[in-house]
């Protein structure tokens, strides 16, 4: 079986960005996956999950409908791509700030496999500062394959690994956009027991 990773644009998102990461994702995830692929059109945003007072997507909500979809097209192992900000519940369900990105929680075998990551605020003009392209396109890298990886279902990892926790930019930028030798081999086995 084709080892397969499809990307989708969420709502108003630069084609050009989506082809980069798929260039950049090809080559970081070349040992573990055979392709990635870009979906067509783009799942729209859904005014009911826009928080005014928050100014941002509940991302919680928007994973779910987003999840449905990918359950009803048949299409395995997606990450969804936005523009806009999101914010999701954390274990104690009290809303957080914000988050790069969430992925669905895989309880078994049937849990989809489905993440999304919010660019925004990966880019320097988020915060009023001049572009940084190389910067940014690594940092959009970095949450793809960190929230690709759990949807293999890695954890956060405490190492130099792609999985350590960022919820700043601070973090972003220090961890490596690869696994380390526990997380690579873990995912090593996690896809290969797909096929
Ligand atoms: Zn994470
Ligand atoms: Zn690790």
């Amino acid at each position: 079986m084709e080892k397969k990773i499809y990307l989708q644009k969420i709502g108003d998102l630069n084609h050009l960005i989506l082809k980069k990461l798929q260039t950049d994702l090809k080559q970081e995830l070349k040992e573990f996956i055979d392709s990635v692929e870009i979906l067509p059109n783009n799942f729209p945003l859904d005014n009911s999950d826009f928080r005014v007072k928050r100014n941002q997507y509940y991302g919680t909500s928007l994973l779910k409908k987003f999840e449905l979809h990918i359950k009803n097209k048949n299409y395995p192992n997606t990450l969804g791509v936005l523009n806009r900000d999101i914010f999701s519940l954390n274990k104690s369900n009290e809303p957080t700030r914000y988050v790069f990105g969430i992925a669905r929680k895989i309880i078994n075998s049937d849990s989809t496999r489905v993440a999304l990551i919010s660019i925004i605020r990966l880019k320097e003009d988020f915060y009023k500062r001049r572009r940084k392209k190389r910067k940014e396109r690594k940092r959009i890298l970095k949450e793809a394959v960190h929230e690709l990886g759990h949807t293999f279902s890695l954890k956060h990892c405490k190492d130099y690994c792609v999985m350590q926790y960022s919820n700043s930019l601070a973090e972003a930028d220090e961890k490596p956009a690869k696994f380390c030798q526990t997380c690579s081999e873990k995912l090593k086995n996690s896809i290969e027991n797909l096929s």
